[in-house]
């Protein structure tokens, strides 16, 4: 069977542009746009930078980024710059053995701009840069053949000669990463409009907005072989991205192969699990207790929450440096890490139908196993000695009542229950329910008691 080449959007655009004569930087002077001038961020970092021949244990020195914005918030920009496990600094600086120095490249956050911003841009294009190259996708891919038909554009970054005769033109997001992607070492989307479309490929959108794996198709493969990685959320966590480039890091580096990625290209140690999985309110829903308002303690899932079936580890991973996300912060899941986000996710804040079901099952549940929970719980919040002696000496127990004699009872079935299963136990009664160890005929304790009450040596006085 033969297979017809899929004509991608990418190529599409490409095939309307045509290809690069002339680069911007071959003008004899490039100008001083932009402060501080002719500043390289790269010249800033290299002296401080840790990594080096003796750090980076394998091929590469460094290795460039391109950060692209699409139709974007810049919010993966904001939740990426305030990630610490790895930190965008460390990254930048090569502060971890075996792992190349990353050379940043983003609009926002480079000290240089204009000519001097795009000049490695170019020289990726060209072949001449001096590392190996990935490119990031922020914000989704518009179709800018629509954009065209009026003249205009929907998302542009710098400007090159490569409009009619020479003539300078933005040039699009897409146009870049169309151009760069085939030899770039990796394609990394970051966010849920650059992985799926997100926000700005919703229902009604005139844009055609859509991911980077739509954009550059299925059979898509970088430099070096990987397929588009997928790193969502709205915003991400910024730790995700962060380990996810330093494993990719690793494997160009040549440590070990690619790290584990699911079928849509999520690192699959990520975002395999859901979120329901380590939410901090999982035992709520378990127990049939349903919050009824925002700002109420347990479980969301009656007021909008989607996270049983939604892959997202914000619920252990936190949102900034292992701390907030989503339900720790009071907020219910509207499933943003998801491809189906938002179109089928909406209404939000309204009860998802597919969870009627558990919940009601987890209420009925949950009428029996409360009040048994509670019963064991006010017998384990007591010591054995204060069953002994039938006392709390606590000064905020003095109201506190003392179980009852039904509760009595019930905590000895339940302490024999626990005892039947105990393997290690040995004859006699168990300490708390008998008499004082002082009356005791125990043979064994009555060693230790005599053993007890032999003199104590107290030193230098019993020489
Ligand atoms: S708040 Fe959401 S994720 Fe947490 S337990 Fe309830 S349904 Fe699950
Ligand atoms: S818990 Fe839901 S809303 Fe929050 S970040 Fe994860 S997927 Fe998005």
């Amino acid at each position: 069977m033969t297979t017809t080449p899929q004509h991608t959007p990418a190529q599409q655009l490409l095939d309307r542009l045509g290809p690069v004569e002339r680069y911007g930087s071959e003008a004899p002077d490039l100008g001083d746009f932009g402060l501080p001038s002719r500043a390289y961020m790269e010249d800033m970092l290299a002296p401080v930078a840790v990594a080096g021949p003796g750090s980076r244990l394998g091929p590469l020195e460094k290795v460039h980024a391109f950060w692209f914005a699409g139709m974007s918030c810049d919010g993966c920009s904001v939740s990426v710059t305030g990630a610490t496990s790895p930190s965008v600094e460390s990254l930048l600086l090569g502060a971890h053995p075996g792992l190349p120095r990353v050379i940043l490249h983003h609009p926002v956050l480079n000290v240089e701009a204009g000519p001097h911003y795009m000049r490695a841009h170019e020289l990726a294009l060209k072949g001449e840069l001096d590392a190996p190259y990935v490119i990031i996708l922020e914000g989704s891919i518009t179709d800018e053949t629509i954009a065209m038909e009026t003249g205009g554009y929907w998302v542009g970054q710098g400007e090159q000669p490569w409009g009619p005769d020479g003539q300078e033109r933005t040039v699009t997001t897409d146009e870049w990463i169309a151009r760069l992607a085939p030899g770039a070492a990796a394609s990394l989307a970051i966010g849920t409009c650059a992985t799926w479309g997100g926000i700005p490929a919703a229902h009604g959108n005139p844009t055609g907005a859509m991911s980077l794996m739509d954009f550059l198709g299925k059979d898509y493969r970088s430099a070096f072989g990987v397929p588009v990685v997928n790193i969502p959320g709205c915003a991400p966590v910024g730790d995700n991205f962060t380990e996810t480039v330093a494993a990719v890091l690793y494997f160009l580096q040549g440590f070990g192969p690619l790290p584990e990625f699911d079928e849509l290209g999520r690192p699959a140690w990520l975002f395999g699990e859901t979120v329901h999985r380590h939410c901090v309110r999982g035992a709520y829903y378990e127990e049939g207790s349903f919050a009824e308002d925002f700002g109420d303690p347990e479980c969301l899932v009656e007021i909008g929450c989607w996270g049983p079936v939604v892959n997202c580890n914000i619920t252990s991973r936190g949102a900034i440096n292992h701390v907030g996300g989503c339900m720790n912060a009071g907020g219910a899941c509207i499933g943003c890490t998801m491809p189906g986000f938002p179109d089928k996710f909406t209404p939000f804040y309204k009860e998802p139908p597919g969870s009627t079901v558990s919940s009601s099952a987890s209420r009925v549940l949950g009428a029996f196993m409360r009040p048994l929970r509670r019963f064991t719980n006010g017998h384990l919040n007591r010591e054995v000695r204060w069953d002994l002696h039938d006392d709390v000496p606590s000064g905020f127990a003095r109201r506190k009542a003392k179980p009852g004699p039904v509760d009595h009872i019930g905590h000895k079935f339940y302490d024999a229950l626990r005892r039947s299963t105990d393997t290690g136990r040995r004859d006699g009664e168990p300490w708390g329910k008998t008499k004082e160890w002082t009356e005791l005929k125990d043979p064994a304790l009555e060693d230790r008691r005599a053993h007890a009450e032999q003199p104590v040596s107290r030193g230098r006085e019993d020489h």
